[in-house]
């Protein structure tokens, strides 16, 4: 290697992909003619997120082949942010790209990620201009999701932006230096800012395996989390907050409509009631609201580690 080699850290966070990860090699050095020419070298860094198929076995055996070769293997599911986290801390590159290991995002498009690198852009994200092949659901939901973020959230976070991204050592050790526990990479890439080019490209299929996010696998994990830390009594709170207000909602228009049909014998006593009911739900819906946030405070404070590892090499 000449002295003045840079290094490109390919971070690729997976949880059982053992099918994927030859493959996901095999393609990505592909890509290494154009990145010699510049004098640029590959370096693989494998997150196992606590795969329980033979993952780290498939990261073993390109290692045997491959010294580039990388990986940190964590001691269970720490999810894909612990896995970005621990990729970027690992990463010793002058540049650092994000990957999937199913290869949704394609190794082909690196180059053209890197020339804009060397114009001088900061980073360069992805983003898909479909969602081709994914459940009509998820879509729904996830547009859903990226409507209210842009309403409720000064941070950019684009529609269809995937993690793939490559990024210049400045910006990597900008990331590196949010330590928050609860983190959302989509948001983090957008708050530390920078010169970023977006790239887009049609959606692919995952190569081998499925994904880890099925819809339901999604929700009832979420749920599952709150109930283990404990926080579930504060967001049962904005529901409760939340059905009262519909109640009462509906109850108002009823008891409305009745005293125009019917008059009102008794004086007074429903617009009472509504007006009881609506408050309560209205205070429990903002108790609830502080709640959350009082929840996610309280794991930042805890300051447990975003994930363990098991081995490394
Ligand atoms: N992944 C991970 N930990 C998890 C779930 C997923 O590291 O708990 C990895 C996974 O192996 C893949 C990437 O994150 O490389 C994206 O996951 P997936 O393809 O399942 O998501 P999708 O592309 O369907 O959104
Ligand atoms: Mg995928």
């Amino acid at each position: 290697m000449k002295a003045d080699t840079k290094i490109l850290s390919i971070i690729v966070p997976c949880y059982n992909e053992e099918k994927s990860v030859p493959l996901f090699y095999a393609e990505t050095v592909k890509q290494e003619t154009f990145f010699r020419e510049r004098d640029v070298a590959f370096e693989f860094i494998f997150v196992d997120d606590g795969s329980k198929d033979g993952t780290v076995d498939a990261v073993r055996a390109l290692r045997e082949q491959d010294e580039r070769v990388h990986l940190v293997s964590f001691s269970r599911n720490f999810g894909k942010e612990a896995a970005i986290i621990a990729g970027l801390e690992k990463a010793t590159g002058d540049f650092t790209v994000l990957m999937d290991a199913d290869l949704q995002d394609p190794p082909a498009i690196l180059p053209e990620m890197y020339r804009y690198i060397e114009e001088g852009y900061d980073s360069v994200a992805t983003r898909r201009v479909d969602r081709k092949g994914e459940p009509p659901i998820r879509s729904f939901f996830a547009r859903r999701f990226y409507g209210l973020m842009r309403k409720i959230s000064k941070t950019e976070i684009v529609d269809g932006a995937r993690d793939y991204r490559l990024m210049t050592r400045q910006v990597t050790d900008a990331i590196l230096a949010m330590k928050e526990y609860n983190r959302f990479s989509k948001g983090i890439f957008g708050w530390v800012g920078y010169q970023t080019k977006w790239i887009e490209y049609e959606n692919v299929q995952r190569v081998a395996g499925e994904t880890k996010w099925s819809f339901w696998k999604l929700f009832l994990y979420s749920l599952d989390g709150i109930m283990a830390f404990s926080t579930a009594p504060l967001s049962i709170a904005s529901v409760f907050g939340f059905l009262f207000c519909l109640i009462a909602f509906v109850f108002m228009i009823f008891i409305f409509v009745r005293a125009l049909l019917y008059g009102d014998p008794v004086a007074g006593w429903p617009s009472m009631t509504c007006i009881i009911s609506l408050i309560g739900g209205v205070q429990l819906l903002c108790l609830g609201i502080m709640g959350q946030y009082m929840s996610k405070l309280y794991m930042e404070v805890k300051d447990r580690p975003k994930y363990l590892v098991k081995e490394e090499f």
